[in-house]
C-alpha cells in the first residue's frame, strides 16, 4: 500500500516529513494527522501543544508522547523483544533462548482482532501463535503478534505476556481455565516491571493488581499470590503438572 494521497501531496515540513518517515518505516499503517479524540494507548487528548499527533490507518489516534517511542519497525521491536526474553529467563527462569526462534510482526487493531477470536479481550493488542514453517522444513514457529505503534513501555510488557503464552504452548501444557493462562501471562508481565523498576513500570504492576477485569486481574492475583516469593518457572512447572493453580 503506498502513502496516503493527503501526506503525498502535502509540502515538505517537519510534520509530513514525520508522516513520510512513518509511512516507509510500515507501509499502510499512517493514515495522516490526528484531530480530535483521544490517544489509544494513554488516553490523552489529541492535539494538545499542536504537536504531530497521527491516526492510523485502522482509526486509532496516537498523541505525540506515545508516538515518539513508538514501536513502527521490526527491527527495533526484536532488540525489545530479546531485551524481555533475556529477563524472563534471568529473573523468572523461563527459557526462550534469546527469543531466536520466535518471529516477531507488528499488526493492525484489525489483524488483531480478526486473528484472536478471544471473546473476553474484543481489542487485542497482541496474540501468540504456533504454526508450521512455510519454508518446507515443518519446524514450529511461534509468532508473537503486537499492535503496531505500542509506545516502548506497554510494548516491552506485552511482549513478557505473549511470550508467556508461547511458553505455556511449547511446554505442551494442557487447557487451562482463561484466567490462570492469562494470570500467568500477566505475572510475566510482572516480572519484566519489577526488574524495570521506573515510575512507570511500578505504577503499572499497580493497575495490573487492581484491575477488576474479571479475566486478567483475577487471574493475575491467584497467580500472584500462588506464586510465594519462588521463581515463575515453578510456578509455570506446577501448572502444567496440574492443570490449574497450586
Ligand atoms: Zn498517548
Ligand atoms: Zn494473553
Amino acid at each position: 500500500m503506498s502513502a496516503p494521497e493527503e501526506i503525498l501531496a502535502a509540502p515538505p515540513s517537519p510534520r509530513t516529513e514525520r508522516f513520510r518517515a512513518l509511512d516507509r518505516e510500515m507501509p499502510g499503517f499512517v493514515a495522516g494527522r490526528a484531530v480530535g479524540g483521544s490517544c489509544f494507548a494513554c488516553y490523552r487528548p489529541i492535539g494538545e501543544g499542536g504537536r504531530v499527533d497521527v491516526v492510523y490507518r485502522d482509526g486509532r489516534m496516537s498523541c505525540a508522547k506515545c508516538l515518539a517511542t513508538a514501536v513502527t519497525r521490526i527491527s527495533k521491536g526484536r532488540l525489545i523483544l530479546q531485551d524481555v526474553s533475556r529477563v524472563l529467563r534471568d529473573a523468572g527462569g523461563l527459557d526462550f533462548d534469546g527469543g531466536r526462534w520466535v518471529r516477531l510482526e507488528l499488526r493492525s487493531q484489525e489483524q488483531l482482532i480478526a486473528s484472536s477470536g478471544c471473546s473476553y479481550a474484543p481489542l487485542p493488542w497482541g496474540s501468540a501463535g504456533v504454526s508450521r514453517d512455510d519454508d518446507g522444513s515443518g519446524a514450529t514457529v511461534y509468532t508473537v503478534n503486537v499492535l503496531y505503534g505500542l509506545p516502548q513501555t506497554m510494548f516491552s510488557p506485552l511482549c513478557a505476556h505473549e511470550l508467556g503464552h508461547v511458553y505455556q504452548v511449547r511446554h505442551n501444557f494442557p487447557k487451562l481455565d482463561n484466567a490462570v493462562m492469562e494470570g500467568l501471562c500477566r505475572l510475566c508481565e510482572y516480572v519484566w516491571l519489577k526488574r524495570d523498576g521506573s515510575t512507570t513500570a511500578l505504577s503499572q504492576i499497580d493497575g495490573m493488581w487492581h484491575s477488576e477485569n474479571p479475566v486478567y486481574g483475577t487471574g493475575y492475583r491467584a497467580a500472584y499470590t500462588a506464586l510465594r516469593g519462588r521463581r515463575l518457572v515453578a510456578l509455570m512447572e506446577d501448572v502444567r503438572r496440574l492443570g490449574h493453580l497450586p
